[in-house]
């Protein structure tokens, strides 16, 4: 396999698709990109902590303070959960895991919100039983005065590290960093990267370099990004080892696909203004906190990573191709939700790339930047 990479790219055979980044984007465009038969290389720096690397990877169908259905959800979330079953087929590995999610609510005036919420026949579609009892059991995960929850039926997690590992067996990935200023050019006839004394040669080529995308890209430098950092750490917890759900309240704590019960992922912070990868005390402190306010047992910490979630302006994943130089392309902006919207993203990018289908406008880059 490492032969055969080498030999393509010193002979320069043609490829039809070069992608920087193979994070979450560049490995869901690639994967709907090689289902049409196109010739894809990835090329990443592969760095030991990135977004995808560390993501938790859920995908909670009914999200934030508001009490709603996740952005486009009738469309983002079959278009998901198909994408990775064939993918699973396809790789004969497990990918997505579904488990139900309960949301503990920190009062009487927030359960009265989700109470109102979920009177809408379609939010309460998606909850195991509209008024359940008992969700948790107290002695081990603390219930606010006044406060309750609900079980949402179906969430679930994408194992990421497995689907980026897993698809390095199907797809080239070249490992370099790329000098985005001075080794990428883009011609009438083709896109040159050159890395090392060699290049890779393709028809096109697509950014999906996540938030390293908002410094340094002189195709796209007018995207206005406006990432967020976040923390996470995995606990164990021996007193949860029967807890197979995700919890979610002051903090959220997720079963980690593959571990031994009472492992959790554990999360998460959201920063604006630190842009270090690096993990921080503050971080830590801050996620404890609140895990000490969800749980009323013990757990220890036995890692503790970060990294910078890939957001755009208008919070909305952007795809698109550059105005003047039209073998670039853009996929980025997957924010705290690539493993729910991901896969009908990468979907409609590909479909305008390969059947010249066009971008919608909420999508577009051109449009939205
Ligand atoms: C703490 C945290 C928790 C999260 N939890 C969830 C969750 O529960 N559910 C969910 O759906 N999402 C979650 N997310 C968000 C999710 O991780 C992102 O939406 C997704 O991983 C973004 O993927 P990406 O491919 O755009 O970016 P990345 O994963 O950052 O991938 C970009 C890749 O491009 C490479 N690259 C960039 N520039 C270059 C270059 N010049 N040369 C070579 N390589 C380059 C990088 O090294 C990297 O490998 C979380 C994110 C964080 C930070």
């Amino acid at each position: 396999m490492a032969d055969q990479r080498i030999i393509d790219i010193v002979t320069n055979a043609p490829y039809d698709y070069a992608i920087i980044g193979q994070g979450l984007a560049g490995t869901l465009l690639a994967w709907r990109l090689h289902q049409r038969g196109r010739r894809v290389i990835m090329i990443d720096r592969d760095e030991a902590f990135t977004a995808s690397k560390v993501a938790a990877g859920l995908i909670n169908p009914i999200t934030g303070q508001r009490t709603c259905l996740s952005w486009r959800l009738q469309e983002f979330l079959p278009a998901a959960i198909a994408f990775y079953r064939r993918v699973e087929r396809e790789l004969n590995t497990p990918l997505l895991h579904s488990m139900p999610l309960v949301r503990l609510l920190p009062n009487a005036k927030a359960l009265q919100k989700w109470n109102t919420a979920v009177s809408d026949p379609e939010i309460r579609s998606y909850l195991s039983d509209p008024q359940p009892s008992p969700l948790v059991n107290p002695e081990l995960v603390r219930i606010s005065e006044g406060g309750g929850g609900f079980e949402i039926a179906t969430a679930h997690i994408l194992d990421v590290p497995r689907f980026l590992e897993a698809s390095r067996k199907v797809f080239k990935v070249h490992t370099a960093e790329i000098d985005i200023a001075n080794a990428v050019t883009a011609d009438t006839h083709c896109v040159r990267v050159r890395t090392g004394d060699k290049s890779i040669i393709a028809d096109r080529l697509i950014f999906c370099q996540g938030a390293d995308g908002r410094s340094g890209n002189r195709f796209f430098d007018w995207v206005p990004f406006a990432c967020a950092k976040g923390e996470l750490l995995t606990i164990e917890c021996p007193a949860m080892k029967t807890e197979t759900r995700i919890l979610n309240g002051t903090a959220w704590i997720a079963p980690i696909p593959g571990s031994e019960p009472g492992t959790f992922r554990a999360g998460s912070t959201y920063i604006h203004d630190d842009w270090s990868k690096t993990p921080t005390t503050a971080g830590r402190a801050a996620i404890e906190g609140k895990l000490q306010q969800l749980l009323n047992v013990k757990f220890t910490v036995t890692s503790h990573t970060a990294a910078i979630r890939p957001i755009i302006a208008y919070s909305r994943a952007l795809i698109g191709m550059h105005p003047t130089h039209t073998r670039v392309g853009f996929f980025n902006g997957l924010g705290s939700k690539g493993s729910l919207n991901g896969p009908f993203i990468a979907e409609k990018l590909a479909a305008h790339l390969e059947e010249n289908a066009p971008l919608e406008h909420e999508l577009d880059v051109l449009k939205n930047s």
